[in-house]
């Protein structure tokens, strides 16, 4: 059987992963820093070489198909990548770049996607037949995988909540837009929030000990504010989607709240009797991203 080969391109490191069907100890594994500063034609370049690295530094055949995770989308009407925060790579035919350089066929998909499809093929939400993958981190995002394939959707953005609007007055987001889920329940963005009420900058983590201690109010509030804002931004998701598993990933979504009182909101406004979707703890940790890649050729 062909092995997996997949890539995780982020801004400033590049990792390949080599993986036999449903192996999770990889063939070989493999990490450059991602050079963007030196531009679009220097990142495919470096990809260029990972691959031609692993595969003669492990005796492993140059792979035919390599499935690629990518910050940002390619948009598919136009082929040209989007929605990336690596900006060199925005406006560019990543994908067919890609294809050309490796001299192989390349799938590139969202890393929010990578990261739900590691999860729902190898991870927590094996066996679930609609899984809907969260990264509440730096910024907000989601994938959604249905019978172990990814839904990219018309306009590639399937999954995208984290630009949905909670608030139509609200802060400006880097989309455009106000008052997005991302500019609410982001790290940022409740970091901000608890420095508006007590004017004491302070990382997520500081501000959250502080509120299970009961002995500051501003971080208190911070912590209710992202369980009900979680709620009531995740519970439109489950009513259009209703998967059959939620993976909750990234910094934000490891708060252990979101499993209690998080869960507890979404279910007040989920258009059902009481909540039947399973909130589960991710598995992969950081390998999601370049396993998911892996996944992406894998045969159904
Ligand atoms: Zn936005």
């Amino acid at each position: 059987m062909s092995v997996l080969w997949g890539i995780d391109l982020g801004g400033t490191k590049i990792e390949a992963v080599v993986l036999e069907p449903g192996e999770l100890t990889p063939l070989a594994r493999k990490r450059i820093p991602t050079e963007a500063s030196g531009g679009y034609r220097r990142v495919v370049a470096r990809i260029a070489q990972l691959v031609a690295e692993v595969s003669a530094e492990h005796g492993i055949e140059y792979p035919k198909q390599i499935g690629i995770g990518t910050p940002g989308a390619v948009d598919p009407a136009t082929g040209l990548l989007k929605n990336s925060n690596t900006t060199c790579l925005n406006g560019m035919p990543l994908q067919q770049d890609l294809c050309d350089a490796l001299g192989a066929e390349v799938i590139c998909a969202n890393d929010a996607n990578c990261f739900a499809l590691a999860e729902a093929t190898l991870g927590a939400a094996v066996g679930y037949p609609t899984v809907f993958g969260v990264i509440m981190g730096t910024g907000v995002g989601g994938g959604i995988v249905v019978s172990g394939q990814v839904l990219a959707g018309c306009q590639g953005i399937a999954g995208e909540w984290g630009h949905t609007i909670l608030e139509p007055d609200g802060e400006p987001c880097y989309c455009g837009r106000r008052g997005c889920v991302e500019t609410v329940i982001s790290g940022p963005a409740l970091e901000r929030f608890y420095t508006e009420r007590s004017g004491e900058a302070l990382g997520l983590r500081e501000i959250f000990s502080r509120a299970r201690s009961g002995q500051d109010a501003a971080a208190e509030l911070t912590l209710r504010r992202l369980c009900e804002e979680f709620g009531h931004a995740l519970a439109q998701v489950v009513n259009i989607l209703d998967p059959h598993a939620i993976v909750l990933g990234g910094g934000v979504g490891a708060v252990p709240e979101l499993m209690s009182a998080g869960s507890n909101e979404l279910s007040k406004w989920v258009f059902n009797d009481r909540l039947r979707t399973p909130l589960l703890a991710p598995k992969l940790g950081d390998s999601a991203g370049v396993f998911g890649a892996a996944m992406l050729y894998r045969l159904p």
